[in-house]
């Protein structure tokens, strides 16, 4: 059930929006000290309390303070759908504003990976993609990309790795996107390893870079998806205004910058991208740079005249691969019947 709030709790934001950093400064602007980010923080994450009148290390000045100014969020949980095989839980979940948002758990044997949504919609429009059909409606707020994380790791236990592959394109949400993985990879917060979490790019040049220059370590995914600048720009317009050769610079900066091996992402669909040319033009990037191959078979979206590959057709493309150095992981098709796979969340927006 989703609770009301009233229109003081919504004028107050989240205090999971904040950062120890953010924490700290605004703290000492208020007269407070410094080092209580800390406890905070400790209260918030790893004791889990919901209400500042818990936490009853602080001072009651603090406590009322904190009241005052912030809420400690949550998030309303609209409809929870479980796929056949029971691997994937898809949530769809309310915001204070009423829109709409969508997670998902993959599910493998012990280990649960988390598919956190960073957008309500997305602008970028790839055809391809289900959330590319909605329009954008706004970024979320750190707070809101850390509530998804605390109500799933709440219902799973463990959470193992943390994916921004849900709901819109998280390197145009730049700044909150990487406060939530501060928050996220904070010691006295959720302490989640900085390896554990990847964002995943439709290909924005100028984000990539700037995670370059962060020095984060965060795990690096660009959707690839076609090998040729004239394919990319036809089934991800965008791509006509930010070219395949700027991303390309872009991963190569990445690279230089922070040594590291990314991983390209590739939907694999029936009759368009998988020609013997696009696997040879994948190859010769590869030879360029280092990177892993995800490919990821086209799953169905209503509205697109998309086909997905037979698994013969999958195979074949792989054996293109073969005598390269690449390394090809195939993505496993999960939670088609419950429309949770790879690009198709579309949290439908109430009226
Ligand atoms: N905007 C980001 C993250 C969200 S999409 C990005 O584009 O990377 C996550 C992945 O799902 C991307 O690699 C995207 O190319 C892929 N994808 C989108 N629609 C798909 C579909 N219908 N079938 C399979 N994969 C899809």
């Amino acid at each position: 059930m989703m609770t009301l709030k009233t229109t003081d709790q919504l004028k107050r934001s989240s205090i999971y929006s904040l950062t120890q950093n953010d924490l700290s400064q605004v703290l000492m602007e208020a007269g407070f000290e410094k080092y209580r980010s800390q406890q905070i923080f400790q209260f918030l994450y790893q004791k889990r309390l919901n209400q500042f009148s818990d936490m009853k290390n602080l001072p009651e000045s603090l406590r009322t303070y904190l009241a005052e100014h912030f809420v400690i969020s949550s998030l309303g949980n609209l409809d929870h759908q479980i796929s056949q095989d029971k691997n994937t839980h898809k949530y769809l979940f309310g915001l204070s504003d009423g829109l709409r948002i969508e997670s998902v758990v993959i599910k493998d044997g012990s280990r649960n990976t988390l598919c956190l949504s960073s957008q309500v919609g997305c602008s970028l429009n790839c055809r391809f993609c289900a959330t590319g059909q909605m329009e954008i409606k706004r970024n979320l707020k750190p707070g809101e990309i850390l509530d998804q994380f605390l109500y799933l790791k709440d219902k799973h236990g463990s959470i193992h790795n943390i994916v921004f592959m849900g709901m819109g394109e998280p390197l145009l949400n730049y700044n909150n996107v990487i406060n939530s993985i501060r928050i996220l990879n904070s010691k006295d917060g959720l302490d989640v390893g900085i390896k554990r979490i990847t964002v995943s790019t439709a290909g924005i040049a100028k984000g990539i870079r700037r995670l370059a220059d962060e020095s984060m370590n965060i795990q690096l995914a660009v959707s690839l998806n076609a090998p040729d600048q004239e394919l990319r720009a036809e089934i991800m317009p965008f791509a006509q205004k930010i070219t395949l050769q700027e991303v390309i610079g872009a991963c190569h900066f990445y690279q230089e910058k922070t040594g590291r091996r990314f991983t390209f992402e590739y939907v694999l669909i029936k009759g368009v991208n998988m020609r013997k040319g696009d696997a040879k033009k994948i190859v010769k990037l590869s030879k360029e740079l280092h990177f892993n191959l995800n490919l990821i078979p086209y799953n169905p979206v209503s509205g697109c005249d998309y086909q997905s590959p037979t698994p013969y057709e999958v195979d074949q493309f792989v054996k293109n691969f073969q005598y390269s150095r690449l390394e090809v992981v195939q993505r496993k098709r999960k939670g088609r019947d419950i429309s949770a796979a790879c690009g198709q969340l579309l949290a439908s927006q109430p009226d």
